[in-house]
């Protein structure tokens, strides 16, 4: 199971009071228009490897912030990486100054 569907397991749980041990959320991917599908029960471990995944996320974010403790981050701090591959399909590329398509 991806994080991405650990992480839609708990926001069920936490939002909607589901029981993700008692088998009543069964997620899946469905992508349009191929209707390809992709989930599963939740096998154990998911959860805790789901909450595991976000204290390390967390963990990673914070060490690049200037200041952890009030959340700040400064711009130069994060260089760009532009690439045609990236750039094409990224939501900023229309006001991204180093995008490498136009
Ligand atoms: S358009 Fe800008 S933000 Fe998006 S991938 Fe390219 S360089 Fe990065």
């Amino acid at each position: 199971m991806t994080e991405q569907l650990g992480l839609y397991v708990l926001w069920a749980h936490e939002k909607l009071g589901l029981d993700y041990e008692s088998k009543h959320i069964e997620p899946y991917e469905i992508y349009l228009p191929s209707e390809q599908s992709r989930g599963d029960v939740i096998g154990p471990g998911v959860i805790e490897d789901t909450l595991d995944f976000v204290k390390n996320s967390v963990r990673k974010l914070k060490g690049v912030l200037r200041d952890p403790h009030d959340n700040l981050a400064q711009e130069q701090d994060f260089i760009p990486r532009p690439s045609q591959a990236k750039c094409s399909a990224c939501e900023f590329r229309a006001v991204c100054q180093h995008r490498a398509v136009e």
